[in-house]
């Protein structure tokens, strides 16, 4: 269905950037550089237990002086996973992200973990879906008032 996480994914792909709970906040911001992303979610084998994202470095590292060496990726993650069905239209996922002040979606379909939408893949959607409705108004004036 076009405009819902599916369509997204189907583009994008499904792999999610994890890390383990109980690895280092240092190894989880060496994978999100290495991988050039900005959240990691906690997995416990194939568990969702948290998910981890550059802004929990901010918080509860940077400005509280942990040391990313030694605190464990458990100790600043977020606990509540809020996520997304393949179902959902990308207009539903700016309102949750934009309620929840929340820049990252897990897709969960039937229990499984099918892929992650950001906010930077949702905008990019919109800017290709507002392309294409500009390049058809345009062709449709043009074929419209000839000359
Ligand atoms: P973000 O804007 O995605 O970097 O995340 C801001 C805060 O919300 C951080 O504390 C994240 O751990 C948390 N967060 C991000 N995405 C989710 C999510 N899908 N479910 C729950 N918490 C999240």
């Amino acid at each position: 269905m076009p405009g819902t996480v599916a369509s997204i994914l189907e583009n994008k792909g499904h792999a999610v950037h994890r890390i383990g709970p109980d690895e280092t906040v240092f190894d989880a911001i060496g994978k999100m550089v290495r991988n050039n992303v900005g959240s990691l979610l906690v997995m416990d084998g194939d568990r969702i237990v948290g998910i981890l994202t550059e802004r929990d470095y901010l918080r509860r590292v940077a400005l509280e002086g942990r040391s990313s060496r030694t605190t464990p990726v458990r100790e600043i993650m977020t606990l509540d996973v809020v996520y997304v069905g393949p179902q959902h239209t990308i207009e539903d996922c700016m309102a949750i992200m934009t309620a929840r002040r929340i820049r990252h979606l897990p897709v969960i379909d039937e229990g499984r973990l099918v892929g992650l939408v950001s906010q930077g893949d949702l905008v990019k959607r919109l800017a290709a879906d507002r392309q294409v409705e500009i390049d058809t108004l345009r062709d449709y004036i043009a074929g419209s008032y000839p000359g």
